[in-house]
């Protein structure tokens, strides 16, 4: 079997259109959703998130307004801009750009940010709404993950489905999000013991773990369908280990070299090795990477909407 490949850019690019379509309406209604991106110090890869989630927000039409604040920031400091953000009228959602510098108190920072406006869905509020199974703003990638899914048809009821990663961010959540949609849900960790056994038994296998190339073709059912989450950065010493094992990779290191990059940017499936026996697969990139920030424009919209009632 060859697995399908899940085009995750187009499915972005559709949600952001439909995003489009709904800020124009609600300006129509003289609503416009407006959201404040938080970012603390001057971590590369941050700049660039921050960046592009900005640009996206101009495109669309959502008001948007970037707050960079000095490394040296105190928890206190970052408290007093939030609350300030809390209060201000033309702020719909409040995106605190992870992770924080170490002297800042991260959990502190995420309960500040009111609940109405966590377009993250971190707040203990909207991850208790999502285990409760009611309406919430949840995290953007794994409610990206659910998207992808639905778009592509494929079915969740009833399914077996399979989170490999417990983390506060994506695993835990898209296990929740899964159980929404009323899938038998297994989560696992670095303790599972027999993964690849366990992980067999998916008709639906979520890599979360942030470890390159982990799952292979052992972990997968044959027909099933598989989601890779992950995003690691591979360079130097390391890259030729990682095209050996996965071949899939030498195309994307050509044209990153060609452009004077020398890294390439894989998830934590074997693309090669899993794209053989899965019957869908999500590329790293290009995969559930572009519904991140799609899924961000759609929670500010829905926030704006809660916010005035108008659901
Ligand atoms: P994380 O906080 O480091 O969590 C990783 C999870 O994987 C943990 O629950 C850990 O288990 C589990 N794990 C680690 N090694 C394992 C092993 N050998 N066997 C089984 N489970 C193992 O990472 P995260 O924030 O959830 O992110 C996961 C990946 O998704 C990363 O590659 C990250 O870059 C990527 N990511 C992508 C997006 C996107 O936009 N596409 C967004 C967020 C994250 P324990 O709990 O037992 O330690």
């Amino acid at each position: 079997m060859t697995a399908r490949i899940i085009d995750g850019t187009r499915i972005g690019k559709e949600i952001r259109e439909e995003v489009r379509i709904e800020v124009q309406e609600l300006k129509r209604q003289g609503v416009q959703p407006g959201l404040a991106a938080l970012l603390v110090g001057d971590n590369p890869a941050s700049q660039v998130y921050v960046r592009n989630k900005i640009r996206t927000c101009e495109n669309l039409g959502i008001y948007s307004r970037e707050l960079r604040l000095a490394s040296d920031t105190t928890t206190q400091e970052l408290l007093t801009t939030i609350e300030a953000l809390n209060r201000d009228e033309a702020i719909d959602g409040i995106l605190v750009q992870l992770p924080l510098p170490r002297q800042i108190d991260e959990p502190a920072i995420l309960l500040a940010v009111t609940p109405q406006k966590d377009v993250d869905g971190l707040h203990p509020i909207n991850a208790g709404n999502l285990a409760l199974g009611r309406k919430s703003l949840t995290p953007c990638t794994p409610t990206g993950v659910v998207e992808i899914l639905r778009r592509e048809k494929i079915s969740l009821e009833g399914s077996h489905a399979v989170v490999v990663g417990r983390s506060n961010l994506v695993g835990k959540p898209q296990a929740f999000l899964l159980l929404q949609e009323h899938a038998t849900v297994t989560i696992c960790h670095s303790r599972t013991r027999h993964l690849p056994q366990v992980c067999r038994e998916a008709d639906i296998l979520v890599a979360a773990i942030g470890k390159p190339g982990f799952i292979t073709a052992e972990f997968v059912r044959p027909g099933a369908v598989v989601i890779d989450v992950g995003i690691n950065k591979i360079a130097g010493e390391s890259l030729s280990g990682a095209l050996e094992a996965d071949p899939s990779l030498r195309a994307q290191c050509e044209k990153n070299r060609a452009e004077n990059k020398d890294y390439v940017l894989t998830g934590d499936v074997n693309f090669s090795s899993v794209a053989a026996v899965a019957s869908a697969i999500t590329p790293v990139p290009g995969g559930v990477g572009p519904l991140t920030i799609a899924m961000l424009m759609k929670n500010t919209v829905q926030a704006a909407r809660l916010r005035r009632r108008n659901p």
